[in-house]
């Protein structure tokens, strides 16, 4: 049998194998037509409906529990959220006029939802993929209203790869990462939040695969490459083994050095507090992002100062009893553009990627926000497990911003030292995100200790082409020369400039990449966590003057599949 290849988009970075298992929940909108208005007791069908919606409330907090202790409060929150869809009071009292009209529970229930729906569909990226929550919600209250059954996707055999059209979060949640050893759907992209449950629970997954995944039948054996964003029916044997060779990497504790002796620090991104516990027994020597908008979302209000030196400190904490001196890369406020926060009442803006989004509302209309936030990280920089901490500023694009960010540190530090708290100045760097930074990195690097390349959102800028929509996935590589050449640039700048630089887009996970990283002169990687053994493993691998040649002659090309075959 030969080997057919499903290609989609690789949403975690690893390898499975296993067996083909399709998941097709029944379709809970497919309804009877409804009887006659007058043959239905609205009460009755009210009561229906209010049972059903307390079912699915307590059905969300359990799930939401299920989710916070087997993958982290930050992908648990999508049930916060859905529970504040389902007592949404739009979709409510739509629900309950069309009860007092005499329509019945479920198709209630569906009508009320169609509207809502519609909206998000007709937004673009993230926005769009709310309308799947949505469905979610819809669909759960559809199954207890009509006492559908669940297929549970947590007792599934050992070694299956599911299949499916879409997966909800509440599906994706209940997967036992011991007994998937991969995921792969029809629809989705990267930034859905069951790509992003998977991607927490390390089960390779690749979603978006189209209607051709149909052609798959249950019982064939698969190789999902998340890597590659590849699906593998009846792969030969030799396509096996690779498969299992590389999902076995072992965790190594130590920091690496290249075969000849470079040190690179590894490094891995966190979301919350509770993810790094886990990122430290990955063999990750400390964090290179902390993505502090995680803190600041689906809740009504800031968290203030003390919650977010909790916060802080807890991080370093953890990973000071994994290992000596490590570094805290911690990013402030990351929001606008497709990271919304409902209390911040930000202007909606027709390309939120090109407007106030990153430092520019923390140097604006959230200054308050900015300086409770570095008030808190400059005391933690002042305990003993906060002394490898750091600070970084995202989507800087001017040195003038630079400079008022840093006279925001220096004023926060004299007003800690004029109430007599214990502070301290950390390490101080910039993230290269955009086109201009990368033109100005030996500016930064004369200001600042270390740069830091968020190849997510430069790749957007440089190619145009924004980050989250499936449309543009062509020009979303990295591996695009033009970025490349970015990459290169900046570390180049930095070095001159006396910074190191490190870099913690997606890219900096993909093991495949690694000799070109070290290549190019990469001091830090900083990755999911799941991917840090194998980077590690790269490392170890590589010779640092063939990583540079191979480094100078990807450079010299000049078109995307010229890189990629060069590779
Ligand atoms: C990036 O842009 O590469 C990055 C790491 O930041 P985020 O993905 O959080 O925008
Ligand atoms: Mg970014």
């Amino acid at each position: 049998m030969t080997e057919r290849r499903f290609e989609g988009v690789g949403a975690t970075p690893t390898l499975g194998v296993g067996t083909a298992r399709w998941f097709r929940p029944v379709d809970v909108t497919d309804l009877d037509e409804p009887p006659a208005p007058k043959s239905v007791d609205p009460a009755a069908e009210r009561e229906r409906f209010e049972t059903a919606q307390a079912e699915a409330k307590t059905e969300l907090e359990t799930e939401r529990e299920h989710t916070r202790e087997r993958v982290g409060d930050n992908e648990a929150k999508v049930f916060d959220a859905h529970l504040q869809f389902l007592q949404d009071p739009q979709i409510v009292s739509g629900v309950q006029e069309a009860l007092d009209a005499g329509v019945p529970a479920p198709h209630a229930v569906k009508t009320a939802f169609e509207g809502p729906i519609a909206q998000f569909e007709g937004m673009d990226g993230m926005m769009a993929e709310r309308a799947d929550d949505l469905r979610d919600i819809r669909d759960r209250l559809l199954r207890l209203l009509t006492d559908a059954t669940r297929t549970d996707l947590g007792a599934l055999p050992d070694d299956s790869v599911v299949l499916a059209e879409l997966l909800t979060p509440s599906d994706t949640a209940q997967l036992d990462p011991e007994a998937v050893a991969g995921l792969a759907t029809t629809k989705g992209g990267r930034t859905a939040h069951a790509a992003i449950i998977a991607r927490s629970l390390g089960i390779p997954a690749v979603v978006g695969i189209g209607e051709q995944l149909d052609e798959i039948d249950d019982g064939t054996d698969l190789v999902v490459d998340g890597k590659d964003g590849v699906v593998i029916a009846d792969p030969t044997e030799s396509t096996r083994t690779r498969a299992k060779e590389s999902t076995q990497t072992a965790v190594i504790d130590e920091a690496v050095t290249t075969g000849d002796g470079t040190e690179i620090e590894v490094a891995a991104n966190l979301g919350t507090p509770a993810e790094a516990a886990p990122a430290a027994e990955q063999g990750a020597d400390g964090v290179g992002l902390f993505r502090t908008e995680f803190l600041f979302q689906d809740r009504q209000s800031a968290p203030d100062e003390t919650e977010q030196y909790k916060a802080y400190l807890s991080v370093c904490e953890t990973f000071s009893e994994h290992a000596d001196d490590p570094r805290i890369v911690v990013r402030t406020l990351d929001v606008g553009g497709d990271k919304p926060i409902d209390y911040l009442d930000l202007d909606p803006e027709e390309n939120g990627f090109l407007g106030a989004r990153g430092i520019r509302l923390s140097l604006d209309e959230h200054a308050d926000l900015f300086e409770s936030q570095l008030r808190a990280l400059l005391r933690v920089a002042a305990t003993d497990a906060g002394s490898g901490l750091s600070i970084m500023f995202p989507l800087v694009s001017t040195v003038e911003e630079l400079e008022a960010a840093l006279e925001v540190v220096d004023s926060v530090a004299d007003d800690l030292d004029g109430e007599g708290l214990d502070y301290a100045i950390p390490e101080l760097g910039v993230m290269i995100e955009t086109p201009s930074s990368t033109y100005l990195a030996d500016a930064f690097a004369e200001r600042v200790d270390f740069l830091s390349i968020g190849t997510n959102d430069l790749t957007q800028y440089i190619q145009s082409a924004q980050r989250d929509l499936d449309r543009m996935s062509d020009y979303q590589d990295p591996l695009a020369p033009a970025v490349l050449r970015a990459i290169d640039r900046t570390v180049r700048a930095g070095h001159e400039g006396g910074a190191w630089v490190g870099m913690c887009g997606e890219m900096a996970g993909d093991p495949e990449l690694t000799q070109l990283l070290v290549g190019l002169g990469l001091d830090e990687l900083s990755m999911s966590a799941v991917t840090v053994p194998g980077v590690k493993a790269a490392i170890r691998e590589t010779e640092t003057e063939r990583a540079e040649a191979l480094a100078e002659s990807v450079l010299a090309v000049d078109t995307l599949t010229g890189v990629q075959e060069l590779l």
